[in-house]
């Protein structure tokens, strides 16, 4: 496999950036490796967009010799449809957003976005078009007001208060010691990961991207928040290729397609009901996350007791 970029979640930095980023260690050694600035892809055409289908035909993909990842993954979004993945830890989800983005080439079969492979077109026109809010998100050491702007220039304070409110973290930002000039990162005020994870769901809503990809977007946020966002995430998603990668099943109900991936297979798709209907292991995991959030209900039940 060659690594073609690094596997920063966050969208499009530039290499001063990436470097002004809170990225981990192991990130950032890959990072230095390759450096956006000599990126061979930035010379290729650019993506043209017509409408958002994206297409993995027959993935096979690993990310060191000898232990491949991902098994013949073979899926198409249409133009605005939306199409959740869920499956165990480790069985692939992540990855296939890393390859949308083109972080890494594919060992076999092809990733197409509108029909143009993701090898054949700029970096930058790529990820222009795709809205990310991953697992964990990296900020830059700049202030809460860069960190949801970044990535739609001329973004005015207005549109920054107004995605920060639709993230549910704009009261929280008011609460801070400098508000939307507060510095956040490495030299500034520590954020959690739901914190983080909101200042990313900002960044994606003010991006108005015609893609989207969410992995595990509202993991790291307690029931109530999520519920509240999921309505703003839905929204979002409405008339957008949508690439749902779910922790909770409950959140992804709606989707055109849901795709079950174990051990970087697709193993059963289909819509909720006929996933249900099929009593494989979508249905199982569905019964046992029912049960669990019975559990969990009946749990803040008798904690809410005087
Ligand atoms: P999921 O998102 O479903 O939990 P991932 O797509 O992140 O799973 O990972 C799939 C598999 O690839 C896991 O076994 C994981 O350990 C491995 N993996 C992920 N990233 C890397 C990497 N950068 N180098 C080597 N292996 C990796
Ligand atoms: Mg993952």
């Amino acid at each position: 496999v060659i690594q073609v970029c690094l596997p920063l979640n966050t969208l499009g930095l530039s290499f001063r950036q990436a470097r002004e980023a809170l990225i981990n260690a192991e990130r950032m050694s890959e990072l230095l490796r390759y450096p956006p600035e000599s990126d061979p892809a930035e010379a290729l055409p650019e993506l043209h967009f017509r409408g958002g289908a994206v297409e993995f035909s027959n993935v096979d993909f690993s990310y060191e010799p000898g232990r491949q990842i991902l098994h013949g993954v073979d899926f198409r979004i249409e133009p605005g449809a939306t199409v959740a993945v869920v499956g165990g830890s480790g069985s692939g989800k992540s990855t296939l957003a890393r390859l949308l983005l083109h972080f890494y080439d594919v060992d076999g079969g092809s990733v197409k976005v509108d029909g143009q492979d993701v090898r054949s077109v700029s970096h930058k026109s790529l990820r222009s078009m795709i809205g990310v809010v991953p697992q964990d998100s990296a900020l830059f050491n700049n202030t809460i007001a860069y960190n949801i702007a970044y990535g739609r220039a001329g973004a005015t304070p207005a549109d920054v208060i107004e995605a920060a409110k639709a993230a549910r973290i704009h009261e929280l930002i008011q609460s801070l010691p400098a508000q939307y000039d507060t510095l956040v990162g490495e030299r500034g005020v520590k954020l959690s990961g739901g914190e983080r994870q909101r200042i990313a769901i900002a960044r994606a809503v003010l991006k108005n991207p015609p893609l989207l990809v969410f992995d595990e977007a509202t993991s790291a946020l307690d029931t109530r928040t999520e519920r509240a966002i999921q309505e703003e995430l839905d929204r979002l998603a409405q008339g957008r290729s949508t690439l749902i990668i779910a922790h909770r099943l409950s959140t992804i109900v709606a989707a055109d397609m849901i795709l079950v991936m174990d051990h970087g297979r697709i193993v059963e798709r289909g819509s909720h009901g006929e996933l249900l209907r099929a009593k494989g292991l979508y249905a199982q995991m569905w019964s046992l996350q029912r049960q669990q959030s019975e559990l969990d209900e009946s749990g803040s039940r008798l904690t809410a007791q005087p």
